[in-house]
């Protein structure tokens, strides 16, 4: 007969347990993020091509007209996000790094983004890793900055500078707004006076949309001196042909 302690054990264990963040598929001892078979499915939605270079996204740096005009000619991506695939496994692993603080899905998404660094940025060590800052609203209900323990993992993993340089006092979530409303919207502060002067900074992003939030960022950025403005972000919602 099982004591109180074994159930508990057992409870603890099976809560701890991992599930595929798409199908929910409880996963196996080194399985980062997802099963197997969505796995298969989410190295397909990688293989999308850029509309403007016809390169595999991964492969790109393309920027769109927004964010060229505010001081990000590059933007490196993993891959396209679709509203239209609600339930995918790119969807699913921005949904759930940004509500569910776990370790393998972070794991998974500095490895995509760093292969995707090294595919256009020469030398990442040498930059400065910021990230674009999450509303405070947002911490508290979710615990977490995402975006920020992204790019501190990601500049970890090169050996470069991490510097949480913005907060963020924005009162709604972007994706409830018009895109002439967000940039308004992304109310950002700087909270590291930082002298950036001649130096190259990477903006991390969990996704960008219109480019409104990372366009605020960069141009607050910029003030500080900086020479050069890299956008890393896991997935990219725009078009820009
Ligand atoms: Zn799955
Ligand atoms: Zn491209």
């Amino acid at each position: 007969m099982m004591n109180i302690k074994t159930i508990l054990d057992r409870a603890l264990f099976a809560l701890s347990v991992p599930k595929c963040v798409c199908c929910r598929k409880r996963l196996n001892y080194g399985e980062l993020a997802f099963c197997p078979e969505c796995y298969a499915e989410f190295e397909e939605n990688k293989s999308r091509n850029c509309s403007r270079c016809s390169r595999v996204l991964s492969e790109c740096d393309c920027s769109n007209e927004f964010l060229r005009a505010h001081y990000t000619r590059r933007v490196v991506k993993c891959y396209r996000y679709r509203t239209q695939d609600e339930g995918s496994p790119g969807n699913s692993l921005i949904y759930s790094l940004k509500r569910d603080n776990r370790s393998d899905v972070l794991e998974l998404c500095v490895r995509e983004l760093s292969e995707a660094l090294l595919n256009s940025v020469e030398n990442p060590s040498r930059y400065i890793f910021t990230n674009v800052p999450r509303r405070r609203s947002a911490i508290v209900e979710y615990g977490i900055d995402h975006s920020a323990l992204l790019a501190k993992e990601l500049a970890g993993s090169f050996g470069a500078e991490y510097i949480p340089i913005l907060a963020s006092k924005a009162k709604k979530p972007q994706k409830t707004l018009e895109t002439s409303d967000r940039f308004k919207n992304a109310d950002f502060y700087i909270v590291k006076d930082v002298d950036l002067t001649g130096r190259e900074i990477i903006i991390v992003d969990d996704i960008i949309t219109t480019g409104a939030s990372v366009g605020k960022a960069a141009s607050l950025i910029r003030s500080l001196g900086a020479k050069d403005i890299i956008a890393a972000t896991i997935a990219i919602a725009y078009r820009d042909s």
